[in-house]
């Protein structure tokens, strides 16, 4: 053979990069191999014949051997797979000539000169990989003399047998040899297996070992027609030239169509290019593919791909490349640089570039020269990039500026999309998330994690007067200012969103306790009260928030934001520091609500309520002073229902207005009856603001009077604090009104509230109910019992009289003689009753028993 297989990576010097010790051993083991080589061939020289017997006309002196073996160096063609390159000779031919026609020594000898000179004068090869070359050839034309020596002693170039010895020992030696170079390009990290080695030799050395032949026999027969089949010879080569060079031509364009196709799916430019990187490297068979792309001036972004790597740096553009980088954007085309070039500016640029030779061709968006791309390296010792490869790598530059400026075209319209949706899911005046953006974040919060996870409604209170006193704009900064302190308070993990308004809510994720929720409001509450600057204003902003929990109240984003919804209404009524837990008791809107609310329009008729009366007491002498009336509803289904649970709901449906006229005609009846048998009780009962705000109470209340002809006085109305004070305007006219009429009026609950004094004092009451909360902490809490006494001495100040309610022992009652109350109502002294046990209950009764048992403690 004659050869010198070469894979991707022989290239001396770079071939594997990465690991120097690995490739020192390479090189020891190659020339170890080497030295082996020469030391069997020189061994195997023994067994040869020097001197055999000949039969042919005339013999080949060494010079000629040496001559025809540099001559056949020279016809060389490649075969070349996509990314491996192998290079043959027709070393074949002066193997056979030589055997038939020259000694053995001026065989082995010639040969080994003619190719040593063609190898460094030509090739400039290195001195191991000469020595690989040169001790497999050495050792491939003594095996080749070894094995057809034994088959048949003497050759004859007119002998079928000998013809057929000569192809068995050229196939033997060469298959020997080029197994030695696999193994060694193998060491050197050769992407060349021993098969595909043996698969492209077997298929050219029977080819070439058979034109070998034919040449033998003309020589040694008709010598004057070797150059005519020389003629054959070279013309079959340039036709084989000619269609490799086509096929790869072919090759390329599927490339280029692969690449069209590959950079025209890519979506981002930088997919585009890393494509359009890994297509040109292989399209071109080089080593590397770079794209300089032109950031700014002189600065670019140099993108590298090659085998095994993908790196991306910034970098201030080489004094060579930015010659090259001028030439490019005025020629518009691509520039070859050759291997062996001595141009300055091209051996200037390869250095920079780190390769032997390359193709650089302009990217262009639109008119503008973007950046370069260039392919470096080309695979192959014996080949360089040609000019067809510089005008397709011109063309595939171009696409890949086309398929560019496509990707970037998409990356802005990506942009806008995502502008919009960004805009879509956020409140443009704070930039917080929106509604739908909280519902979502929300809803995928729920479908993740089961563990707790809260979320809070807020709601400023007073922002309406802000908006309407102080103007739009005004409202707007007060909205940034919240949002900006809802960013500073709230944590990362919390979701701050403004649902539209004055409404705010919170997003708290999975784990998060009732506790540490709690401690977040009332933080976020804080931070909302502080002052605020507003057009030169100091404001103080309040915010009511409710809180709902899931999975406890609620797995579903719409049930949690409604109950939160509810607890933060309960905030802003209840005055609860402005910070209120969902309360299933506070939701009109559960199943049991709703069937409640419906089944209360009824109740009344249904003959379902009833009226129950709880005994007030006199503590100074112990008599019965009066009742008050309570109402009751037996439930067919449900049972007994609180009233706690059934009033909220009869106001908010309306029911209360029969309800109320129901329980006043039912106290004035009782009163009626039990004043008509002498008793001077007094009969109370609960009001609702929104029966005060029913034009048509009033007169009412008189025809019921009337009705039973009953004093006025005997009736007390008690209407809770709170509510009185709420619409305290227009609840106003109805108390003077009913006070004109004659009956008493009870401040119920009182303390609970924030009635101002200046207020009361205007009021037409006659009465104040310490609430029930008081006096139950009256024995324990010094606080209570400070409330109580104050609110005796408002009392004894605005000439009212105070009775104190749920009083449940004795030392309660005992502190509140002391106090100097003197009417109470509570368990101690009875529960709620019927009508007949009122009777019983004052006719049994030791009107001093509980006051006795109080005064002994
Ligand atoms: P209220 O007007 O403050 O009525 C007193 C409540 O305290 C009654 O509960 C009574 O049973 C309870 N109570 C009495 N003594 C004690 C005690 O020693 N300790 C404790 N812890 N509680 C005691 P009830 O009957 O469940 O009524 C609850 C509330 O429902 C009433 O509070 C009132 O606001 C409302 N309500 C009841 N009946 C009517 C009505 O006919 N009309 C209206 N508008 N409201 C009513
Ligand atoms: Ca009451
Ligand atoms: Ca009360």
């Amino acid at each position: 053979m004659n050869s010198d297989v070469e894979g991707g990576t022989t290239n001396d010097g770079r071939a594997v990069p990465s690991e120097p010790v690995a490739r020192r051993d390479a090189a020891r083991r190659t020339a170890l191999l080497s030295s082996a080589l020469i030391a069997l061939a020189t061994a195997g020289l023994f067994l040869v014949d020097l001197d055999p017997a000949r039969s042919n006309s005339w013999s080949l002196p060494l010079a000629g051997v040496a001559a025809l073996a540099f001559a056949s160096s020279f016809l060389v063609f490649n075969v070349e797979f996509r990314r491996e390159s192998y290079t043959f000779t027709f070393g074949e031919i002066v193997l056979v000539i030589g055997l038939f026609f020259a000694s053995p020594l001026g065989l082995v000898v010639g040969r080994l000169i003619g190719e040593a000179v063609f190898l460094l004068a030509r090739e400039h090869q290195p001195p191991r990989k000469l020595l690989m070359n040169l001790s497999a050839g050495f050792a491939e034309t003594v095996a080749l003399l070894i094995v057809t020596q034994t088959l048949q002693p003497v050759l004859d170039p007119r002998d079928p047998v000998s013809w057929l010895v000569a192809a068995i020992g050229v196939v033997i030696a060469q298959a020997m040899a080029m197994s030695m170079i696999a193994l060694a390009l193998r060491w050197h990290g050769g992407p060349i297996t021993m098969g595909t080695i043996l698969r492209i030799g077997l298929f050219t050395a029977p080819a070439n070992t058979s034109l070998a032949l034919v040449v033998c026999v003309l020589l040694d027969d008709e010598p004057a027609a070797v150059p005519l089949l020389a003629g054959v010879a070279v013309f079959l080569l340039v036709m084989y030239r000619a269609y490799s060079a086509l096929k790869q031509r072919y090759d390329s364009l599927s490339l280029l169509y692969d690449f069209t196709h590959l950079v025209s799916g890519a979506r981002e430019p930088d997919e585009v290019l890393d494509a359009m990187l890994v297509q040109a490297k292989d399209l071109f068979r080089a080593e590397r593919a770079e794209f300089w792309l032109s950031i700014e001036s002189s600065t670019y972004r140099r993108h590298v791909v090659d085998d095994v790597s993908n790196s991306r740096a910034d970098v201030v553009l080489p004094g060579a490349l930015a010659e090259i980088a001028s030439a490019l954007a005025s020629s518009r085309d691509s520039v070859r640089i050759e291997r062996g070039t001595t141009v300055p500016v091209e051996v200037a640029a390869l250095e920079v570039l780190g390769g032997r030779d390359a193709l650089i061709a302009p990217v262009l968006e639109g008119e503008d020269v973007i950046g370069f791309v260039a392919v470096i390296d080309r695979i192959g010792e014996m080949v360089t990039f040609d000019p067809q490869d510089a005008r397709l790598f011109a063309t595939l530059a171009s696409h890949a500026g086309v398929a560019l400026q496509n990707g970037r075209l998409i990356v802005r319209l990506h942009d806008q999309a995502r502008q919009r949706e960004y805009e879509a899911l956020h409140d443009p005046l704070t930039g917080l998330p929106n509604r739908a953006l909280f519902g979502d974040s929300l809803a995928r919060q729920l479908a993740g994690e089961h563990d707790d996870l809260a979320i809070a409604l807020m709601d400023l209170d007073g922002f309406k007067e802000i908006n309407d006193t102080l103007g739009h704009q005004a409202g707007d900064h007060v909205l940034v200012e919240i949002a900006h302190r809802l960013g500073v308070t709230v944590p990362d993990h919390v979701v701050a969103a403004r649902l539209g308004g004055d409404e705010f809510a919170l997003l708290t994720r999975a784990g998060t306790g009732r506790d540490e929720m709690e401690r977040l409001c009332k933080r976020v509450r804080d931070a909302i009260a502080a002052p605020m600057q507003v057009e030169h204003l100091s404001v103080n902003m309040g915010v009511s928030i409710g809180v709902a929990i899931a999975p406890s109240d609620g797995s579903d984003a719409e049930t949690l934001l409604r109950r939160a919804d509810v607890a933060m209404y309960a905030a802003k009524a209840g005055h609860q520091n402005g910070v209120c837990f969902y309360d299933p008791r506070r939701d009109e809107n559960t199943p049991r609500r709703l069937a409640l609310a419906h089944d209360l329009r009824t109740a009344i008729a249904a003959g379902q309520i009833e009226t129950v009366f709880q005994p007030k007491v006199s503590i100074v002498d112990g008599r019965l002073t009066g009742v008050e009336c309570l109402c009751r509803w037996n439930h067919p289904v449900l049972g007994d229902i609180a009233p706690d649970e059934f009033i909220p709901l009869a106001e908010k449906t309306g029911a209360i207005g029969d309800l109320t006229t129901f329980m006043l005609a039912s106290a004035c009846g009782h009163a009626a009856r039990w004043s008509a048998a002498g008793h001077d009780w007094n009969v109370a009962v609960n009001i609702s603001v929104r029966n005060l705000l029913d034009t048509s109470l009033v007169g009412r209340i008189g025809e019921l009077l009337t009705d039973v002809g009953l004093d006025p006085s005997t009736i007390t109305l008690e209407i809770t604090e709170s509510h009185v004070m709420s619409d305290a305007v227009r609840t106003a006219h109805v108390l003077e009104d009913l006070a004109a009429m004659g009956v008493r009026l009870s401040i119920d609950d009182f303390g609970t509230g924030y009635s101002s004094l200046a207020y009361l004092q205007r009021l037409p009451v006659d009465e104040m109910k310490i609430d029930k909360t008081f006096v139950a902490e009256l024995a324990i809490d010094r606080g209570a019992e400070a409330v109580v006494r104050s609110v005796l001495d408002l009392a004894r100040n605005l000439d009212l009289h105070v009775v104190a309610e749920g009083v449940e022992d004795a030392e309660t009652l005992g502190r509140l003689q002391m106090l100097g109350c003197t009417e109470a109502q509570g368990y101690l002294f009875a529960a709620p009753m019927s009508a007949d046990e009122v009777e019983r209950f004052a006719a049994e009764r030791d009107p001093r028993s509980e006051v006795a048992l109080a005064a002994q403690r």
